[in-house]
């Protein structure tokens, strides 16, 4: 048998973008790009110093998550000028924790740093980032000192969901925490373990453990484009998070119904003691409307947190594969222009 088939060189390869180096990185950066077309310049323009400066061997895998703009052009364009720009191209729109995971299971360096792509996660703090890495710390998290760039109704309510979410759910969330943080590259495999389809990523990272250390800045607003989170989706986000998180919802319907139940057999045998001593009384048709209407709304809540719940194990038992990729560029695995779909 011959082995080693000499490799034949095409007719057709024209210029062929620069190889992904070889060179296994040291730094990976995950960032989800949502129709953030107008963005992509200013967001290389600002990180790449950063990152040349520092001296570090990086990549930067950035997930295009099914935008309708010119994101994907204009990250390829990216690309052709620091080929360590390597991008996937979803199929459609997964969301951004979704996102995230595909950007995590792609990253190859021995820190990653997941990060938005609106420079609402400034890149010059990076630095600082791998420095308390570089200590020994597993996971470094960014911690916003003020949320003054948010809306008064949207600091609020952030409030209000880390109270609750923290109360009830097993996995405390660190307050003021986005996703962007400094992830050792172990912390990453441990993350890749969890295939759970509901991916509230906020839980996921606090749920792997480790120590963490910390770094505060403050967050600036966003320079262009338009946040793709209104109140709604903010709601279901929370909601998924904490039915991942927390089976207090599911739980606590034992202790209204045995409250409710407990408080009905007081009234009951204060009805019987009083029928004994004054006799039989008709009205009371108001009561049973408003204690019926009760008991109704009651139990109409009761079955539609069992619907939740439900209805992610329905979403968990189809083993759907979290995201489909339409195309990579420069992942070293995939021809460059093998366009699997
Ligand atoms: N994003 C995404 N998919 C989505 C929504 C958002 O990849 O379906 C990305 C978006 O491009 C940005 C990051 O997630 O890089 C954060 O989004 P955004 O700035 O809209 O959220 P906010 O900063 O208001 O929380
Ligand atoms: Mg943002």
């Amino acid at each position: 048998m011959k082995k080693g088939k000499p490799s034949v060189a095409t007719a057709d390869s024209g210029p062929k973008p620069p190889p992904p180096p070889s060179v296994e990185p040291e730094l990976s950066l995950v960032v989800p790009f949502y129709n953030e077309g107008e963005g992509v310049e200013a967001f290389f323009e600002e990180t790449l110093p950063v990152l040349r400066k520092e001296g570090i061997a990086f990549e930067i895998i950035c997930v295009n998550d099914g935008s309708r703009d010119l994101t994907l052009a204009r990250l390829l364009e990216q690309r052709k000028k620091e080929p360590r720009i390597r991008v996937l191209h979803f199929t459609r729109n997964f969301g951004k924790e979704i996102a995230l995971t595909a950007g995590l299971d792609h990253a190859r360096g021995r820190a990653v740093i997941p990060m938005d792509s609106d420079l609402q996660d400034p890149p010059a703090l990076i630095p600082h980032l791998i420095a308390k890495w570089r200590d020994g710390h597993k996971i470094v998290n960014a911690r916003r000192a003020d949320r003054m760039s948010d809306s008064w109704m949207k600091r609020a309510t952030a409030a209000a969901f880390y109270h609750i979410f923290n109360k009830i759910s097993d996995t405390p969330i660190p307050e003021q925490t986005g996703d962007f943080r400094l992830l050792d590259a172990s912390v990453v495999a441990d993350l890749r373990r969890l295939p759970e389809r509901d991916r509230f990523m906020k839980g996921l990272f606090a749920w792997i453990g480790h120590a963490s250390a910390e770094i505060t800045y403050e967050r600036p607003s966003r320079t262009q484009g338009r946040t793709s989170w209104n109140y709604w989706k903010l709601w279901n986000f929370a909601l998924g998070g904490i039915i991942s998180f927390s089976r207090f919802p599911l739980r606590i319907w034992n202790y209204i119904g045995l409250s409710i139940a407990v408080m009905s057999f007081f009234y009951a045998s204060f009805l019987v003691v009083r029928t004994l001593l004054f006799g039989r009384d008709v009205p009371g048709y108001a009561s049973i409307m408003v204690v019926m209407l009760f008991l109704g709304g009651i139990q109409l809540i009761g079955i539609g947190i069992l619907g939740e719940y439900l209805g992610r194990v329905f979403i968990e038992s189809k083993q759907r594969p979290l995201y489909l990729v339409q195309r990579r560029y420069g992942f070293p695995e995939e021809e460059e222009d093998g366009g699997d779909a």
